[in-house]
């Protein structure tokens, strides 16, 4: 150890590597690259210009690969300009292995500052000696040791020069000895260059012996210098000192540098920035801030806010709000009223951020200003620093309003108003604005109009997280889709995909060329049925089961049994005889007899589920929701005459195949019905057909034609509201018409009498009571799972098996299979129920019993659904346990 280094560079230009002939010395060969020359050997002569300093430059290792490119991009700048600048500009580097087993390798660092990730290269070091002595070499070794890269200047000159080409992150100058060079000086003249502020300077200095007194560091620090170190050659010692510094200020030094970076960006940032201390010190502000206030940062850096002159919009509440808000840490937005320095008021969108600092306290506010483009004030104010800053520049006008069109919905930002001075198409802002104005003048508002008026409206003055809330809402009222839940297309659960595009769409996956023939054999005859005269000489054994029918818990499928599959008839003039029927309608009992039955005639009995029984289960749940007080309470005798007919009709004719496969099938049904509530339109129409074809079954002969119409639309509105495309849509509506006003005179503590009031309410809102009615079919129609245990698997063992008959024949007749999980052979029928339950059921009987109050229902709901999900963990698919099959 203690070998001078390799290679000195002459104020000649020539580059000297001394020593070089040791063996064992890391620099034997080395490679020198100035502008064109790389050479080899001992004595190199640059074609440096003029005087080159003296200056040693050496790197003993070879860099890693990492810092390959910047050392390529050096030598590639080293060109004839480079040279001209830097004429003494010169790299040195020795690539041969060094022998030193603890050599730190020198690589690149990843360093991160708050969400920044920087790299910092090998540092590099600038030894600043006099003259070569075992100071410099420990310090030369140190660096070769710690992977540095480092040069050494024998004079201030060089030492200078070399800092400008290099700018190195450490110094260190000789302070021992003020014979050769004034240290102080050196580092004065080092601090008087811009790139030195990031520069970490340290001072060598004398060893003082045990008698000397220790001197003050001050004076070092007025020089410039960061640090001193006590003389010690021990390239132990020099390391040490060297890895320290690298670790604290300069790694410090690094990360302030990337500050630069940041306030680059603030400072071309178009929007308004101002950063304050936590005393409300303004700290920072950026061009922008400067124009939209019409301040310059100097008349602004060091004031405290409230030395500006305020709005007197802003009422003192606001402020005090905004201060307690960003005071707990909180960040603020809003809308602020702000004073421009020609005494304008301007409106502004604010968001005002605390940021921790030292000790996890706030030690800044940041805040971000837009202009809010409502007031002309702030029209102007954009005009014109937009008019300063595009002046004679068009093609950065043109990217810049460009850009505003392509961000989104930025309605409170102030690009929006450009299009005023130039034709690019109008902001979105704008055209809120003219077609606000053409909504205005309308005389007549369709009611959705109306809501977006009110929301736009109360957007102007919201803040901007208010605002940009309601420009969501606004999104989702354009849509058609209002009431449609979106179901996630790839997690999905097969049995709910497969109902739901089954039952809730219509003609989407239509095949044309597949002929789906509906049945003509419409049932006009009901003379060849055993019928009862009156109610009064039904068989015994019927009118027995009948005596029951109030109940929920009436077993539906013993009346199909014992009527012979033609339980809508009994039940009917049971139940029409109960509610009054005959007598609101006018007509005898014989009419409505006579109807009964063809209505039942029209029934496909053929059907496993879409069958008279179901016709007679859903008017038995109609007649037992009419029955609840509130239901009673809301709803007029026509409504309740016109449920009880919808429900017996609402299935007519039903050709067991749902509307997706007649839409699929080209069906003559679908074809007259476009394809939308094919079967719902269908049931409706023939309903009204059979009914008023022949005066014998014409239950409306008698009633005059406006109550025919009354009971006519509201019973056509029941059944269409069956259709399951629209289940979703009748849902919300009665949830946020009905539930949700309910709920708060519920939930006080003089409810008493609200009942009444309740119903009252909803009877005097004809909207209201159809909701009621709607929910109510619609309840009624899928009942089943609510009902016994017993009842409930033999419903759903029979839409299953529906289902299965439509599978087979889709695939029979090539036709897409609507619901494929509905297989035969692969179903589960509980995972099926459960989905169903799941989709359809359970957010719907809430609603209808908060409303109507079903404990009963809800009571066999969750135990059916326990039932199902018991077989589904058994992994059974079908109805019920296999060694429950013979009860
Ligand atoms: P509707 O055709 O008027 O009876 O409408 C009710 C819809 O719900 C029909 O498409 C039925 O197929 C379906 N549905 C009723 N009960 C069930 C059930 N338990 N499982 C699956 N789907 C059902
Ligand atoms: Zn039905």
């Amino acid at each position: 150890m203690g070998c001078a280094p390799s290679i000195h560079v002459s104020h000649s230009g020539v580059i000297y590597c001394r020593d070089s002939e040791e063996s064992n010395s890391p620099h034997q060969t080395t490679t020198i690259s100035q502008g064109t020359a790389t050479l080899h050997g001992l004595f190199v002569k640059t074609d440096a210009a003029d005087s080159i300093p003296s200056v040693l430059a050496y790197q003993s290792r070879q860099p890693p690969p990492s810092a390959a490119p910047r050392r390529k991009e050096r030598r590639e700048s080293g060109g004839a300009s480079a040279r001209s600048r830097t004429p003494h500009c010169c790299s040195v580097e020795a690539e041969t292995q060094t022998s030193s087993s603890s050599v730190k390798q020198a690589s690149t660092t990843e360093i991160q500052v708050g969400p920044m990730r920087l790299t910092q290269y090998p540092i590099q070091v600038l030894l600043i000696f006099a003259k070569e002595d075992n100071q410099s070499n420990g310090f030369w070794w140190a660096c070769d040791r710690a992977g540095y890269r480092c040069n050494i200047a024998w004079t201030p000159e060089s030492a200078l020069e070399c800092f400008l080409d290099k700018h190195q992150e450490i110094i260190v100058i000789d302070h021992r000895n003020s014979r050769y060079f004034d240290a102080e000086d050196i580092c004065r003249s080092i601090r008087a260059v811009e790139p030195s502020e990031h520069t970490v300077i340290l001072a060598v200095v004398p060893r003082i012996s045990a008698d000397q007194e220790e001197t003050s560091v001050l004076p070092l620090l007025d020089a410039g210098f960061d640090r001193q170190f006590m003389e010690n050659s021990s390239v132990t010692a020099c390391y040490n000192e060297l890895v320290q510094i690298e670790h604290g200020e300069v790694r410090s030094q690094f990360k302030l540098r990337a500050c630069n970076a940041v306030f680059t960006a603030l400072d071309h940032c178009q929007e308004a920035v101002e950063i304050t201390s936590e005393d409300h010190v303004i700290q920072y502000v950026n061009p922008a801030f400067e124009q939209m206030m019409g301040y310059c940062k100097g008349e602004l850096i060091g004031k405290e806010l409230t030395e500006l002159p305020k709005s007197d919009k802003n009422c003192a509440d606001l402020l005090d709000n905004i201060n307690t808000f960003i005071k707990k840490g909180k960040e603020w937005q809003g809308v602020y009223h702000a004073r421009r320095k020609s005494g304008d008021s301007i409106q502004q969108h604010v968001k005002i951020t605390p940021v921790i600092g030292q000790g996890g306290k706030i030690r800044h506010f940041v805040s971000l200003k837009r202009l809010h483009c409502t007031n002309e004030n702030n029209k102007q104010v954009y005009k014109s620093h937009h008019e300063e800053k595009y002046t004679g520049d068009n093609s950065q006008s043109e990217s810049n309003s460009y850009k505003c069109k392509n961000r989104r919905k930025d309605s409170v930002d102030v690009k929006s108003i450009t299009s005023q001075s130039s034709d690019a198409a109008p902001s979105l802002q704008t055209r809120r604005y003219s077609s606000m104005a053409r909504i205005h003048s309308m005389t007549i508002e369709a009611p959705i109009t109306k809501v977006i008026n009110i929301i736009n409206a109360a957007q102007e003055n919201s803040p901007i997280t208010v605002a940009e809330a309601l420009d969501r809402v606004l999104e989702i009222l354009r849509t058609t889709e209002l009431y449609s839940p979106q179901l996630g297309t790839k997690d999905e659960d097969p049995h709910t995909s497969d109902l739901v595009g089954g039952l809730m769409t219509d003609g989407l996956r239509r095949l044309s060329g597949n002929e789906y023939v509906f049945s003509k054999n419409v049932n006009l005859s009901h003379s060849h049925l055993p019928v009862p005269n009156t109610i009064n000489d039904v068989p015994p054994c019927i009118a027995q089961l009948l005596d029951n029918e109030e109940t929920w818990d009436f077993n539906i499928f013993e009346l199909e049994a014992v009527t012979n599959k033609r339980p809508l008839v009994y039940l009917g003039l049971k139940v029409f005889a109960r509610f009054g029927v005959s007598e609101f309608l006018n007509c005898s009992e014989v009419t409505l007899r006579a109807w009964l039955q063809v209505i039942e005639a029209n029934y496909h009995s053929s059907n496993s589920y879409h069958n008279s029984t179901h016709a007679a289960d859903v008017l038995h749940a109609t007649a037992f929701f009419l029955g609840k007080e509130r239901v009673k309470g809301s709803l007029d005798h026509l409504d309740e005459v016109a449920a009880l007919i919808a429900a017996t009709i609402h299935d007519v004719d039903h050709p067991g195949r749902t509307n997706s496969f007649l839409c699929n099938a080209g069906s003559e049904l679908a074809v007259l019905y476009n394809d939308t509530a094919v079967l719902e339109s269908h049931h409706t129409a023939l309903a009204f057909q059979l009914t008023t074809k022949d005066s014998k079954c014409n239950i409306f002969k008698n009633i005059d034609r406006n109550r025919y119409r009354t009971l006519r639309q509201a019973i056509i509105d029941m059944v269409l509201a069956t259709e399951m495309t629209k289940h979703f849509e009748h849902v919300n509506k009665f949830v946020n018409s009905i539930n949700k006003p309910m709920a708060p005179e519920e939930t006080s503590p003089h409810s008493e009498g609200s009942d009444t009031e309740c119903t009252a309410n909803i009877k005097n809102f004809p909207d209201n009571q159809t909701l009621i009615k709607r929910m109510m079919i619609k309840c009624a129609d899928v009942a089943n799972p609510c009902r016994p245990l017993e009842l409930c698997i033999e419903w759903a063992g029979r839409i299953s098996e529906e289902y299965f008959a439509q599978t087979d024949e889709e695939k029979r007749q090539g036709l897409p299979v609507v619901m494929p999980v509905f297989d035969r052979n692969t179903c589960s029928i509980p995972k099926s129920q459960i989905s169903f339950i799941d989709y359809f059921i359970t957010d719907m009987f809430d609603a209808w019993d908060a409303f109507a109050h079903l404990p009963v229902l809800m009571q066999h709901l969750a135990n059916n659904y326990k039932h199902w999900k018991t077989l589904d963990d058994l992994k059974c698919k079908s109805l019920r346990l296999p060694s429950e099959n013979n009860n």
